[in-house]
């Protein structure tokens, strides 16, 4: 995720069928070869005729996208986040997922109560999201759990934030596999979190 331009693809880090019966593999296709190369071409159409921009990383992009010219600000910040958040959200996925462990599982008994109630309340703020957008668990300042959504392809890390896993809830994530019905995807999500990856991504923010 620390690349520069011109930016790549990253692929899928398991095969398409990999999440079924929970998400689909048209699903995962659509959404990982179609929707994530869009921005990943976006956001390089847009930082192409600006080379004093080239050695940023994708998250100073996201972090700083305000200071940039006002040409190419707003694509930026659509892009930059959308393939930041897609990243996330992709690697933070897997078959048979497992509760989570260690200092992590400690830390979410702490901030939460217990891992149930972090569940129920993940799926609460993303179900509660309107519209397009994305519920997150990040690292605050003080390096404290939450849980924060953002509108759109907004990232957290404008506010200072640590994002280390996401649920997208745009309807392509989840139109083909449910329809309209997010707060089923969203119990099926909770499934295919692949916690030993959020560990490392806390274990890195710390
Ligand atoms: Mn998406």
């Amino acid at each position: 995720m620390n690349q520069h331009y011109p930016f790549q693809l990253t692929p899928l880090p398991y095969p398409y069928d990999a999440l079924v019966p929970h998400i689909g593999t048209e699903t995962l296709h659509l959404h990982h070869d179609k929707h994530l190369q869009t921005y990943v071409n976006k956001l390089n159409e847009a930082l192409q005729p600006y080379p004093a921009y080239h050695r940023w990383s994708l998250r100073r992009l996201c972090s700083k996208y305000t200071s940039l010219p006002s040409s190419i600000c707003t694509e930026v910040r659509h892009n930059a986040g959308g393939v930041f958040n897609h990243e996330l959200y992709f690697a933070c996925m897997c078959r048979g997922g497992k509760p989570p462990q260690g200092k992590l599982e400690t830390q979410i008994d702490r901030c939460f109560g217990s891992y149930s109630r972090f569940c129920e309340k993940i799926k609460l703020a993303a179900s509660n999201q309107f519209g397009s957008g994305y519920a997150f668990l990040v690292l605050n300042q003080y390096n404290k759990l939450s849980i924060v959504t953002t509108a759109n392809q907004d990232t957290p890390l404008p506010r200072g934030l640590r994002p280390i896993l996401n649920v997208d809830v745009w309807e392509h994530a989840y139109y083909l596999d449910y329809h309209n019905l997010r707060a089923d995807y969203l119990d099926n999500w909770i499934n295919v979190i692949d916690w030993s990856e959020v560990e490392k991504n806390y274990l890195r923010e710390l």
